[in-house]
């Protein structure tokens, strides 16, 4: 059941990062807070597909 998702920085919207979630625990959509390098801080990306 593991699943690999993208997540996508909510201000600049590109996709930084892939990660792996357990998609039985976490049926909802995730976000988490990275450091973007194209917003030189760190931002909320949220998961996409
Ligand atoms: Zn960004």
């Amino acid at each position: 059941m593991r699943e690999q998702i993208t997540l996508e920085c909510t201000e600049c919207k590109r996709r930084n990062y892939t990660t792996m979630k357990e998609k039985r625990n976490t049926p909802d959509r995730i976000e988490k807070s990275k450091y973007c390098k194209f917003d030189r801080k760190h931002t909320i990306h949220r998961e996409t597909r």
